[in-house]
Order: C-alpha cells, then sequence, then structure tokens
C-alpha cells in the first residue's frame, strides 16, 4: 500500500483577520505543501507583490478568464473578485504537493462540487472581539473596511459547519497542530490510498 502519487486539495476558510496567512506560513514548513496564488482584482497593499501574494489583474482580464475557464472557483467578496487559477493548481498537486486554497466560502463550495476529494477546513476566531482586535493590529485596511470584512465574518461562520473540519485559530501552535492532524488524516482516506499493489 502507497501514498497515491497525487498532492491533496486543502481548502482552508475563515473569517478575514484571523490568522490564514499565518498558518499557511507554517503549514508551508512541512516542505510537501504549496500554496495556490489566487487572481483578484482588489489593490495590492502596501506590503504586497504581484504573482506572490496574489497575481493583481483587472476586471476586464479576470472575466476574460472565467469565460476561458481558467479559474478552479471564483467569487465576489466585497467589491472584487478572487479566483484559483486552475492550471498551476493542477501542476503542483501532479508534482505531489498538498496544495493549500486559501478561499472564502463561496468558492470552497465550488471546489467541493468540482474536486469532491477536497479537504474543507475553517479556522474561527476565538470570538467577534478578537478578530477586530486582530484586524486593527494588522493597520491594513480602513475602520469602514474593518466593519465591512466584520460583517462577512459573522455571515460567514454558520457555514463553517457545513465544512469537513473546524480548526480553532486561538494559540498558533495549537492550530498548526490540528491542521497537520487533518493533513494526516486525509491521506489516509482511501481516495488519497493506492491499493494495488495488494489486491
Ligand atoms: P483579502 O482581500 O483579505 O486578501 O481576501 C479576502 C477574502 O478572499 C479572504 O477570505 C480570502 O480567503 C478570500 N480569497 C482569496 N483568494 C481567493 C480565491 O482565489 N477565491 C476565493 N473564492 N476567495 C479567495
Amino acid at each position: 500500500m502507497t501514498k497515491k502519487n497525487k498532492g491533496l486539495l486543502i481548502v482552508l476558510s475563515g473569517p478575514s483577520g484571523c490568522g490564514k496567512g499565518t498558518l499557511v506560513g507554517e503549514l508551508m514548513k512541512r516542505g510537501d505543501c504549496a500554496v495556490s496564488v489566487s487572481a483578484t482584482t482588489r489593490a495590492p497593499r502596501t506590503n504586497e507583490a504581484d504573482g506572490v501574494h496574489y497575481h493583481f489583474i483587472s476586471h476586464a482580464e479576470f472575466e476574460q478568464r472565467i469565460r476561458e475557464d481558467g479559474l478552479l472557483e471564483y467569487a465576489e467578496y466585497c467589491g472584487n473578485y478572487y479566483g484559483t487559477p486552475r492550471k498551476e493548481v493542477e501542476a503542483m498537486r501532479a508534482e505531489g504537493k498538498h496544495v493549500i486554497l486559501e478561499i472564502e466560502v463561496q468558492g470552497a463550495f465550488q471546489i467541493r462540487e468540482r474536486c469532491p476529494e477536497a479537504v474543507l477546513v475553517f479556522t474561527t476566531p476565538p470570538s467577534i472581539e478578537e478578530l477586530r482586535r486582530r484586524l486593527h493590529k494588522r493597520g491594513t485596511e480602513t475602520e469602514e473596511v474593518i466593519e465591512q470584512r466584520i460583517a462577512r465574518a459573522k455571515e460567514e461562520l454558520p457555514y463553517a459547519e457545513q465544512y469537513d473540519y473546524i480548526v480553532l485559530n486561538d494559540a498558533l501552535e495549537d492550530a498548526v497542530a490540528d491542521l497537520n492532524t487533518v493533513i494526516r488524516a486525509a491521506s489516509m482516506r482511501p481516495e488519497n490510498t493506492d491499493l494495488s499493489g495488494l489486491l
């Protein structure tokens, strides 16, 4: 019995500001994970580089990618488009990497439809007050945008119940350990295991 050569597809959702980026950074230390770089029409933040944090593209270009079926999923979030480039994800999985998609809930459910083997993980902050505190601490959004994102978080949180796993991001090391456990469990699922040598 061996592991299938194709890597897992791991969806990581959760309210903006709940620490998904930090969690992904920790998972990247494993060496067998890769993160998908999304396309977006949102303007870059001061610390963001094109092709690293996102592929920053125009509305017209995004719509062109939708028409060409170049996106595995896409959604509109707080007035901007966000989407996952299909080819990049497929190439990384073919190399055996576990690909992490850091995406919001509408996109997550599109992935479940199109890639039923995907593992959907929702990360939650300990409370809405803590989420607001983290967004203020990040200091990259205006007060208005922070409140918009809090409102969106309240809308998204009930969807956590439809995910495969919920990971509480309170103490970072506990959340990272939980995610590693999820990856370990997912890699033991029959669809990710090759029994052909035994049967
Ligand atoms: P931010 O503007 O804070 O970078 O991202 C806003 C939201 O969009 C976050 O919840 C993030 O996870 C989500 N997001 C980022 N990339 C994608 C994507 O490719 N597809 C979808 N559906 N959501 C995304």
